[in-house]
């Protein structure tokens, strides 16, 4: 049951090369997956969280510090036999792993002191924390998806799923995952001796993307791809970089960006790149610019939606499939990849249109026909966004037969939940998985965070993808880690009021009926969009209107202020004024429990990133440099490959993107170099446009974007199509 055919297979694979350190850690790496929950690895990333100031590099070493150790540990377990997980019958792959650690294992006295210090530290931080419980929760949750990411979700914890084909269905991350982490072969670095290279990155330390610890080798790029190269090789290169003291990284996936638009009016794309994002995913929140039939009602999406996409001057709307959407934004050449998803809003108006209605039988099919054509020309999946009309009118059945639809095809579903739903809290989390379990397809539930205006913790809301996961489901999620949301101003006026698109909702907004029902129930909805201190929590931005550019960067509450009128009556009168393009940003994530996202096995990052407004949220240019700056290095509150795992190879199986997220040998060569010890966000609520610290090269596709912390100019990107 508990196969662990492939880790004594590399073992046998290790002997054979002589079991060399590198060799016996990354071994150690999957071995530990199987046999330790308290001493392993949901404790190594947090080890050192006495030691702010530590830096990853000394991290990656007290990790490959820590599995010498650990195998120590294995061994003296396996005497005692008890304590393995899953595995005290079994013997032989700890026989084996001892037998090729016996050479690496430290000073028993330095090994104990080390496991001492360790204990002590984490002893510490629970009792200044008082969150043992959480912690537990933490760690028998980690030890559950550790069981996963090597078995499959079958094993270990009995029989789950009610049918086979809908597990096997859900198990499709995690069995790419297994996969990824099966091709982490200990030969993976030891290939080429001889080559010449376009490209040779010299002396860093690589973090490849499985979780695997960082190691030191030397990476090549030739003809976009990546080459691993064999200690002490003899390549020539074109041109080399000393990456010394850097980590070397695959490039991070952005799960969440709203460039589907901007990246025309800016395809060097700067803030995404230079944090190290070498592909984004667009089409998100149900607001995709493709599959549109009808160009008025590609205009009034554009229209509609302006105050969170923008509406670039001068950008020709003359595309309507996803092939010509795609087209045009390989013509632009922009200098990352972009994935594109196919938003449900964009299903209802090519079928139903712009009015609140339930989707009969016949639309559905029709819905299902259009999605399934964007997907065969390459899209990934579906999108929505359920506080967006048109989108926000479908309902659970109508998403569910999308997602049947899209998981067909390998494709998933990517939703920006229906907040208002039920409790306001959980309910609309349950829906999405209910769409999921109802449409037999992948979940990944976007910008999943814990709201301080909340009335729960975050335990409950993670506990829904844990049970779902339990029954076999496949949920994953994204965060990201700021405090400040932002979206379209146009969020605040309720679906009702939106039906019809742009032209009925100004007439809504201009009639005082209209105004009074929006009035009325925005006293209960606000809340939701705004935080505690409601209008004063709203800040505007993205003004274009001469009178009213003064109030960019300013909240609605000094608007209202001024003008001293009534709330909605200034809301509405802004939006008018400014034909519905306002862009808001507001209290979002509560900081004190965004590690929890973070750091959780199936999280990942999405940016959410915007490219309207003088001051949009810092997430559009902080986000991956901030988690691996003060969440990793500072807090310490996940392991730094972990963390890249996250970025990486996490969301690239998400995707089912299979040459990317990895350092693998001819996987593309999309690759961030940063500085762990100096890695940072700058940007700031008060000052947002602030590029981050410490990622000093970016490759996208073989081509340097990046180079010594400044953007090349190049534009190698382009949009990557979903194959098979
Ligand atoms: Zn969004």
């Amino acid at each position: 049951m508990h196969g662990d055919v492939h880790v004594r297979h590399q073992l046998r694979v290790a002997r054979e090369h002589g079991g060399e350190p590198v060799v016996a850690a990354r071994l150690l790496d999957q071995v530990e997956g199987l046999t330790s929950d308290e001493d392993g690895r949901a404790d190594a990333p947090r080890g050192t969280r006495g030691h702010h100031r530590s830096g990853p590099t000394r991290v990656i070493n007290e990790r490959l510090d820590s599995r010498r150790v650990h195998g120590r540990l294995i061994s003296e377990k396996d005497h005692r036999g008890s304590h393995v997980r899953g595995q005290s019958s079994d013997t032989e792959a700890q026989r084996a792993a001892e037998t090729i650690l016996r050479p690496i294992v430290d000073d028993p006295q330095r090994s104990s002191r080390r496991a001492e210090t360790r204990r002590d530290n984490r002893d510490d931080r629970r009792q200044a924390r008082g969150t043992r419980d959480r912690d537990d929760a933490f760690e028998h949750r980690s030890a559950a998806y550790l069981g996963d990411l090597l078995h499959g979700p079958e094993s270990g914890r009995g029989t789950r799923g009610q049918d086979d084909g809908r597990r096997i269905a859900m198990a499709r991350l995690t069995r790419l995952h297994r996969s990824i982490l099966n091709r982490g072969a200990p030969d993976a670095y030891h290939r080429r001796v001889n080559a010449h290279l376009d490209l040779l990155i010299e002396h860093g330390t690589v973090v490849d993307g499985t979780g695997s610890p960082g190691m030191h080798a030397d990476v090549g790029v030739r003809d976009g791809r990546l080459e691993l190269l064999a200690e002490g090789h003899q390549a020539t290169a074109e041109r080399r970089i000393d990456a010394t003291g850097l980590v070397v990284a695959p490039g991070f996936i952005d799960l969440h960006s709203h460039s589907g638009l901007m990246i025309f009016a800016d395809p060097l794309h700067e803030p995404k790149v230079r944090q190290g994002v070498t592909t984004e995913v667009i089409g998100v929140d149900g607001l995709s610019y493709a599959p549109i039939p009808e160009r008025d009602d590609l205009e009034a999406l554009v229209e509609m939606n302006a105050g969170l996409d923008g509406a670039p001057d001068g950008l020709a709307y003359d595309w309507s499939s996803v092939e010509q959407y795609m087209k045009r934004l390989d013509d632009l050449r922009p200098s990352l990849n972009l994935v594109v998803l196919v938003g449900n809003s964009a299903l209802r108006i090519g079928t139903i249109g712009w009015d609140e209605e339930t989707a009969s039988a016949a639309k559905v099919a029709d819905m299902r026909a259009m999605l399934r054509e964007a997907m065969e020309q390459g899209a990934f999946g579906l999108s929505s966004g359920l506080d967006y009309p048109p989108g926000a009118y479908a309902d659970t059945d109508e998403l569910a037969a999308l997602t049947d639809e899209a998981a067909r095809l390998g494709g998933f579903y990517h939703t920006h939940v229906r907040y208002p739903l039920g409790d306001r809290y959980l309910d609309p989390f349950r829906e999405a998985i209910e769409i999921g379990r109802r449409g037999n397809g992948p979940v990944h539930i976007t910008h999943f965070y814990h709201r301080q205006t909340f009335p729960g913790g975050p335990e409950p809301m993670l506990a829904l993808v844990d049970d779902a996961r339990g029954e076999g489901m496949d949920v994953t999620f994204d965060t990201y880690p700021y405090e400040w949301a932002s979206t379209r101003l146009l969020i605040m006026i309720p679906p009702w009021a939106q039906a019809g698109g742009p032209m009925p909702t100004k007439r809504r907004l201009s009639d005082t009926g209209a105004r009074n029902r929006i009035r009325r129930e925005l006293s209960e909805r606000g809340v939701l969009f705004a935080g505690r201190r409601a209008w004063d929590d709203v800040r505007l931005g993205a003004f274009r209107s001469p009178d009213l550019l003064r109030w960019e960067g300013h909240t609605l509450g000094e608007v209202i202020n001024e003008r001293g009128q009534d709330p909605v009556d200034v809301l509405c009168d802004l939006l008018l004024a400014e034909d519905l393009r306002i862009n808001q940003v507001t209290p979002g994530p509560w900081t004190e429990t965004l590690a929890d996202f973070i750091r959780h096995p199936v999280g990942m990052i999405g940016t959410d990133s915007t490219f309207v407004a003088d001051r949009p949220s810092p997430r559009t240019y902080g986000s991956f440099p901030r988690v691996l700056g003060q969440f990793v290095r500072d807090e310490a509150i996940l392991g730094l490959e972990e963390a890249v795992r996250s970025m990486t190879s996490a969301p690239a199986a998400r995707l089912g993107l299979r040459d990317r997220g990895l350092v693998r040998e001819g996987y593309a060569a999309d690759l961030v170099l940063f500085d762990p010890q100096t890695v940072c966000s700058t940007a700031t609520y008060e000052e947002p446009r602030s590029y981050p610290i410490g990622i000093e090269w970016v490759l996208v596709n073989g081509q340097l974007v990046v180079a010594d912390g400044a953007h090349t100019g190049a534009r190698p990107g382009g949009v990557l199509r979903r194959t098979g």
